[in-house]
């Protein structure tokens, strides 16, 4: 079998590593608003499941092994408003966590993305949205985090500025990287 029959690992670039370090970044100062038990059995009361037993994934039905956000934190490189309280948490799997991303979750549950339920052919997606809608209403009722607000403009334009010192760091190491590939990629091409 020759090389070309296999699909080599793609090489990440440091550009790519930009959005996991505004993940990073607001993810580390957003506010989390622990639930009590009470709450946690409202928000489960939405998906026929209880506290207790085996809790499942409420995109796809898969055993759960993580709470994910409902709404996104973290789009377009701003915090949405959204952070860690119950009324946007959901009990997932790994694949529809990862696959969902920073999607909104209706559009990523019913379209095309490799790992969406539908495209998993999961079925009763149709009752599972209907839940979805429920427990999203009830997420309606609480205030967003305006993290600009709260610690006043000058603060915030602090970690913004220093944010975009690590972003242009990064894109000038880019440019040397492109440099160097070049001729690491001559170099490969020399092999016998
Ligand atoms: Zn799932």
């Amino acid at each position: 079998m020759a090389i070309t029959d296999f699909l080599l690992p793609k090489p990440h670039g440091l550009g790519a590593r930009t959005s996991s370090i505004t993940n990073a970044a607001i993810n580390g100062i957003l506010p989390i608003a622990y639930p009590t038990e009470m709450e946690i059995d409202k928000a489960l009361s939405f998906f026929n499941q209880q506290r207790g037993s085996e809790l499942a994934c409420v995109y796809c039905g898969d055993p759960a092994t993580e709470w994910d956000h409902l709404r996104p934190l973290i789009k377009d490189k701003k915090p949405t408003g959204e952070y860690t309280q119950i009324r946007n948490l959901v009990p997932a799997c790994g694949k529809c966590n990862q696959s969902k991303g920073n999607k909104y979750w209706k559009d990523w549950m019913l379209g095309s993305a490799p790992l969406s339920p539908r495209n998993r052919s999961k079925v009763g997606l149709d009752l599972r949205v209907k839940n979805l809608e429920e427990f999203e209403k009830w997420g309606k009722d609480i205030d967003k985090a305006n993290l600009e607000k709260t610690v006043g403009h000058e603060l915030w334009d602090k970690y913004l500025r220093a944010l975009n010192k690590i972003y242009k760091s990064i894109d000038e190491a880019e440019v040397v990287a492109i440099e160097i590939k070049a001729k690491t990629v001559s170099f490969e091409a020399k092999k016998p």
